[in-house]
């Protein structure tokens, strides 16, 4: 006879191997329930690239459940009462599910476990950081605010760990509640705009642990260098299949371990390097646990004050990669191609934004949220306010990217700027980046005739440097 269901209750955590919830419901003598409830009238809902991802994500999930003999059960509302309304139906004795960081999620945890901590045990776990903000202090007790002396803190309580394997089977419940379609929920986006994004992405646990084996065989070798060059696949591209928890945190750390336990004579360096890139992640979620008003507002008071530019066709020409700059006209490309942009070009764009166009971070911020398949309520507004010098151990406002030498410095060969702006792919190496330079006679041998194909600069770098300077100026005084 079997005992009284588990309800595990998913959000960003769409996996079954090590997965500490669903691994703890799998050990009980009872079936397991697994549930997904969307919730439209939740903060910080997924914008339109990142439910793109979901749809295909829990796609992934249901049919990875069902060659368990389990299903995902779908459902929308509100989530508590939707929680209730399960347990109600299915006579579940246990409520299991990992632990989320936004400040919306330990709301509502709270607000489960108050609600239904006495009808059935109610049980949290650690899945989705290796260290819960609340884990970690500095030296007065106090949250980090300085990303160096947080790494080290960390680095000396990482352990190797052995991820938890995924379950052998998961027994059914005697019938299951109502699910919906996933259709329904209304994901998927009803332009054509998404098609791109397959070409570079398999939402889902098996398309994850694909892109870590190939990086780990590969580009973390060279990671310490490549990481910046945006036209190599330098980096792991693990983002989004992390923000959704398609794969651990602690699955991607032991990988790496494994590897170099098993090449000690490979680059520990580019093996650290990635590890303390891995480290960002767990330091934006310190934050947003201690500061979470930093998603919309700054960090450091005195830029609340910041004089931004009110411009709605500079906005739009950025959006767009209008701007006349081909780095970043390259890298808005990518990004609305296929819902990631590299990280060096989200620096030089979302700097060109904040810097040369006097736009507040914001607006960039809200783009990103809707384009990127990795858009993450907490690396995002980290990222952001690092951009624009608001946040904590954020790059100096007065540091101001010249986007052509850094487009100069890091694809010197133009090779990004020729696949993602096209209409600039014949000029020669030393104008791709300054269009506006070369002569008439390049010009017009490249087949560019600028302000009808491709734009003038929609500013002058060296002005709007000054414009720049000056407006920080006055938040200084
Ligand atoms: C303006 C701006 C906005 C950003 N918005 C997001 C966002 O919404 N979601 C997001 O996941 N990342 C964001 N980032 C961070 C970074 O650009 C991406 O994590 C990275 O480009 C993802 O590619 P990858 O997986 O190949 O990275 P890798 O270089 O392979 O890094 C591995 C992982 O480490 C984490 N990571 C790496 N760099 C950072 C970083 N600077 N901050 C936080 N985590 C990091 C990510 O989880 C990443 O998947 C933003 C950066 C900037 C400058």
């Amino acid at each position: 006879m079997p005992g009284k269901p588990t309800l595990v209750w998913f959000r960003n955590d769409l996996r079954l191997a090590d997965n500490p919830a669903l691994h703890a419901a799998s050990l009980q003598d009872s079936p397991v329930l697994p549930v997904f409830i969307w919730d439209g009238g939740r903060p910080n809902l997924p914008g339109s690239a990142s439910r793109w991802w979901l749809y295909h994500s829990l796609k992934h999930l249901a049919e990875s459940l069902a060659a368990k003999g389990s299903s995902l059960v779908v459902q929308s509302g509100e989530t508590l009462e939707a929680l209730c309304r399960l347990a109600e139906q299915t006579g579940a004795s246990r409520l299991y599910f990992n632990r989320g960081y936004e400040p919306e999620d330990r709301l509502l945890e709270s607000r489960i476990k108050e609600r239904l901590a006495g009808r059935l045990e109610v049980k949290s776990f650690k899945g989705n950081l290796l260290f819960e903000p609340w884990a970690l202090a500095n030296k007065q007790g106090k949250p980090y605010q300085v990303f160096t002396p947080f790494w080290k803190q960390c680095l000396t309580l990482l352990r190797q760990e052995t991820p938890l394997p995924a379950p052998d089977g998961l027994a059914a419940p005697p019938a299951w509640p109502e699910c919906l379609p996933l259709e329904v929920l209304g994901l998927a986006p009803k332009l054509k705009w998404a098609e791109g994004f397959h070409t570079m992405w398999t939402p889902g646990e098996a398309g994850a642990a694909a892109k870590l084996a190939q990086f780990v065989q590969s580009a973390l070798w060279s990671y310490a260098h490549n990481r910046d060059i945006p036209n190599l696949p330098g980096t792991s591209e693990l983002s989004p299949h992390l923000h959704y928890g398609e794969i651990s945190i602690r699955q991607v750390v032991a990988a790496v371990q494994q590897a170099l336990a098993e090449q000690p004579h490979r680059s520990r360096e580019d093996a650290d390097i990635y590890l303390k890139e891995l480290g960002w992640r767990e330091f934006a979620y310190h934050l947003l646990h201690y500061f979470p008003h930093t998603v919309n507002a700054p960090l450091k008071e005195a830029y609340r004050a910041f004089p931004w530019r009110h411009d709605p066709e500079g906005l739009k020409a950025w959006q767009r990669g209008q701007t006349g700059y081909p780095i970043v006209d390259a890298g808005m490309r990518q990004l609305w191609r296929l819902g990631w942009m590299h990280n060096r070009v989200r620096m030089i764009a979302g700097s060109f934004l904040v810097k040369d166009l006097l736009l507040p971070w914001q607006d960039g911020a809200a783009w990103f949220w809707d384009t990127l398949v990795d858009a993450d309520v907490a690396n995002n507004a980290l990222g952001w306010q690092w951009v624009a010098g608001s946040g904590a151990d954020a790059s100096p406002f007065f540091r101001i990217f010249n986007p052509v030498l850094q487009g100069e410095k890091f694809d010197p060969q133009g090779g990004y700027i020729r696949r993602w702006v096209p209409e600039l792919a014949e000029l020669p190496d030393k104008w791709i980046h300054q269009p506006w330079k070369a002569s008439s006679a390049v010009l017009q041998q490249a087949g560019i005739i600028l302000g009808r194909n491709y734009p003038f600069p929609i500013v002058d770098h060296d002005e709007a440097r000054q414009s720049a300077l000056n407006a920080y100026a006055k938040i200084r005084s």
